[in-house]
C-alpha cells in the first residue's frame, strides 16, 4: 500500500525536472547546523546528514495516503459487493458460501492495517531518502525512459487489490499475462499452490499451477499438491468439499474444471482405497 509515495516521488522529480539533480551533501549540512545545540537541531542535523530532511513530513504522509486508499478502494469494494449483493454472492464472489464472521473480519482489518503502517514507515523513509538524493538510491523518473517502470509498479498496485478481493474480475483481452481473480483466489483458499497472481506463468514454470488430479490444502507444502492415492480418505472428501464452494462462475465459459462430478468421485475413493 505504501508504494504509492514512491509513485508519488517519481512524479514529482520528474515534473521538477532533472537540472537541479545536485546531491545534496549530507556532511555539509552537519556542519553548517549543527551551531545551535538544541534537541531538535541535533535531530534535524542527523536528518539531513542522512539525507532524510523532512523525514517526519514523509511518514505522515505515507501512513496517511496508504490507509486512505486502503479504505477507500476496500471500502469501496466492500460497500458494492459485500453490503449492496450480499444476497447474490453467486453472480460475483470467487467463494460465494464462504463470509468472514464480524470478528475475523475486523481482525484482519487490524492485521492488515498494522503490516500496513509498518510497510508505509519504510516506503516514507526510502522516498524522504530519494527526494532529498540519498546518493545509495537510484530512481528512475524520466517517463521517456522508464515508462515501463511506471506501467508495472501502477499495474501491480492495482491488481494486487483487486486479486485479493474475493470479487470474481476476469482479465481482459490485452492482459494475455494476466490470470482472473479466481486464480489466485484458489490460492487462499487452498494455500499451497497458485502463488502468481500478475503472471500466472510463473507457477507453470515452478509446476505450482494447480491440476485437478491433485489434492490441495494448507496442511500440504511444497506447492505440487498431492495425488488422490496418496492422500487419506479424510483428506480426499475435504478436498472434494471444498471444490463444491468454488463459484463456476469465476471459471472462463462458466465451467469450473476442477469440479469433479459425483459419479468420478466413487471410482477415485475406491482407487484411492485399494492402494
Ligand atoms: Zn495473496
Amino acid at each position: 500500500m505504501g508504494d504509492w509515495i514512491a509513485i508519488g516521488v517519481h512524479l514529482v522529480k520528474h515534473f521538477k525536472g532533472t537540472a537541479e539533480h545536485n546531491s545534496t551533501d549530507g556532511q555539509h549540512l552537519l556542519v553548517t547546523n549543527n551551531t545551535n545545540g538544541t534537541g531538535t537541531a541535533k535531530i534535524d542535523d542527523l536528518l539531513a546528514y542522512l539525507n532524510l530532511q523532512g523525514l517526519p513530513h514523509y511518514l505522515v504522509m505515507a501512513i496517511t495516503g496508504s490507509f486512505l486508499i486502503y479504505f477507500g478502494s476496500g471500502g469501496f469494494i466492500h460497500w458494492y459487493y459485500y453490503v449492496n449483493r450480499r444476497d447474490r454472492p453467486q453472480e460475483w464472489k470467487c467463494q460465494p458460501e464462504k463470509f468472514l464472521s464480524p470478528e475475523v473480519e475486523l481482525h484482519e482489518i487490524f492485521v492488515g492495517g498494522f503490516s500496513m503502517l509498518i510497510m508505509s514507515c519504510l516506503s516514507g523513509i526510502l522516498s524522504c531518502y530519494a527526494m532529498n538524493n540519498g546518493r545509495l538510491l537510484t530512481l528512475y523518473y524520466r517517463w521517456d525512459e522508464y515508462a515501463a517502470f511506471y506501467f508495472v509498479e501502477t499495474y501491480t498496485y492495482i491488481h494486487g487489490i483487486l486479486n485479493h478481493s474475493g470479487v470474481n474480475i476476469k482479465s481482459f483481452w490485452w492482459q494475455p499475462w494476466q490470470p482472473d481473480t479466481m486464480f489466485h483466489d484458489n490460492h487462499h483458499q487452498y494455500f499451497h499452490v497458485n502463488f502468481g497472481f500478475n503472471i500466472y506463468l510463473w507457477d507453470v514454470w515452478h509446476g505450482t499451477y494447480r491440476r485437478k488430479d491433485r489434492v490441495y490444502s494448507e496442511d500440504i507444502f511444497g506447492g505440487k499438491g498431492k495425488s488422490f492415492e496418496q492422500v487419506s480418505e479424510k483428506e480426499l472428501l475435504k478436498d472434494l468439499d471444498e471444490r463444491k464452494t468454488e463459484n463456476p462462475n469465476a471459471y472462463r465459459d462458466d465451467v469450473n474444471e476442477y469440479a469433479i462430478q459425483d459419479t468420478e468421485v466413487s471410482q477415485i475413493i475406491k482407487k484411492a482405497k485399494q492402494k
